[in-house]
């Protein structure tokens, strides 16, 4: 089988190595923003392009005879790439456009819940206009603003953190309006976040290992929000804060999304949807679908896959997820990112003087390092822009898992930063304490 992925990312090289470790042998193809070193070294043929071009994507595919493409990142996605591939008979782990609105429109989304009564929804109200959004702020107690469209990770508005009072909700609304078509307001709330990957095959769902990431730049969750600094996952697949009655909750929304998704759109959504879920004191609410694995989050579950991917790629695609056993290892697994020094840091701070540097990479141990924003060049290895490399330990147990990262985080160096106390217990304690209150 000739595999097609598409994405540069430590998300799709976890995805790579996952693939060629299949026991169907596939060969590997790889379409590629930019040339990611790991993911060139697993595949036999790779092409770089943007992931607008569609027309580059596709030849690609039918130059290599693929049968069968796994998309990692959001940007094909939400252009358009499932759509293009189908038509050329190449089946897709990944939705089609109007079906990645789960991610691409906060908008559609909280419609959807309501319009079929999927529980774990939240008071909203979408704006086109100013009109009326005076009114709705009035009504809530805490405010989130979030406009429609990709933004990678950074449109969120959250009262607390990026404004104050209500005048400033209505301010930053009227800039939201000015650049994107809606913007969604819903209520803030209280409680602590997971991350439930749940594979799809348009008709069955099945969940992952609940993984927790931390979005803070900094030590004890601190500074801004970064694409992610680090995750992990416990051995018992629960999280410490977690129950299986909470993991169920989240199972169940996201079936009943899947349902509501097909009657809705009369397609079937195949691949992944990552709900980032919270639980509040009046139960577990959805904050948004992801329509992709999680970056860092993939890394935490994929290394534990014991069922063969290509096995549950088949599956996903035609429609048998239901009588696939699917099985994960029990073991608990902590991921750090390597970044630059100035990553996550305002364009205009003094440290946010982010050149091209050369990293070294010592003994890591048994920890598993998958590559993002890194170059090969003749003299070694440079970091890019923004984050470098996932370093990510697995073992019995947690305490373990984060040694093993730790351990190979010590032995990069160059100007990196990475959050020493992910995985570890005064802030897991943090997070049980914050659920108890
Ligand atoms: P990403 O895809 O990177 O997770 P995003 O920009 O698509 O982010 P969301 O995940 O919807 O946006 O929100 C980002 C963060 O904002 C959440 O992880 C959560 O911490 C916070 N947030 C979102 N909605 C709410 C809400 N209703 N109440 C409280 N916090 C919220």
């Amino acid at each position: 089988k000739n595999i097609l992925l598409i994405g540069n990312g430590a998300r799709e090289h976890v995805l790579a190595e996952t693939i060629v470790q299949s026991l169907h042998h596939p060969k590997l193809f790889s379409y590629m923003k930019t040339n990611n070193p790991g993911i060139a070294s697993l595949s036999e043929k790779i092409q770089l392009g943007s992931y607008a071009d569609l027309d580059a994507i596709q030849a690609f595919a039918k130059v290599s005879e693929v049968s069968l493409a796994v998309i990692g990142p959001e940007d094909p996605l939400n252009n358009g790439v499932v759509d293009c591939l189908i038509k050329s008979g190449i089946p897709c782990v990944g939705p089609q456009k109007s079906l990645a609105r789960l991610e691409t429109s906060k908008s559609f989304t909280r419609s959807l819940l309501q319009k079929y009564h999927v529980p774990g929804n939240i008071s909203f109200k979408t704006f086109s206009s100013t009109e009326g959004i005076e009114a709705f702020l009035d009504d809530l107690e805490g405010i989130v603003l979030k406009p429609d469209g990709l933004t990678g990770g950074k449109g969120v508005l959250v009262q607390g953190d990026h404004f104050q009072s209500r005048k400033e909700a209505l301010k930053a609304c009227r800039e939201i309006l000015e650049i994107h078509p809606t913007v969604t307001i819903e209520e803030k709330l209280e409680g602590e976040e997971f991350s439930l990957q749940c594979l799809c095959d348009g008709k069955t769902v099945v969940a992952t290992p609940p993984v927790q990431d931390h979005k803070r730049r900094f030590v004890d969750d601190q500074g801004p929000n970064t694409g992610g600094m680090g995750s992990y996952s416990c051995e018992n697949h629960l999280l410490p804060f977690l129950t299986e009655k909470d993991i169920a909750a989240g199972l169940s929304i996201t079936q009943a999304v899947a349902d509501a998704l097909y009657r809705e759109t009369g397609l079937y959504y195949k691949g992944v949807m990552y709900g980032g879920f919270m639980i509040t004191r009046s139960g577990v609410k959805l904050l948004e679908y992801n329509a992709r694995f999680g970056d860092p989050e993939a890394m935490n579950i994929l290394p534990l896959l014991k069922t063969d991917f290509l096995d549950l790629c088949t599956a996903i695609v035609e429609g048998t997820l239901d009588s696939l056993p699917i099985e994960f290892e029990k073991k608990a697994t902590v991921c750090k990112y390597i970044v630059p020094k100035a990553y996550g840091l305002p364009a205009d701070s003094p440290e946010a003087q982010s050149t091209s540097s050369r990293i070294e990479i010592g003994d890591v141990g048994a920890a598993r390092l998958y590559y993002s924003s890194v170059d090969q060049k003749a003299d070694g290895l440079y970091m890019t822009s923004s984050r470098a490399i996932g370093v990510v330990g697995i073992a019995s147990r947690i305490e373990e898992a984060e040694t093993v990262a730790e351990k190979a985080v010590a032995a990069i160096t160059g100007p990196v930063d990475h959050r020493p106390d992910i995985g570890t217990w005064p802030l897991l304690e943090k997070r049980i304490r914050h659920i108890e209150e």
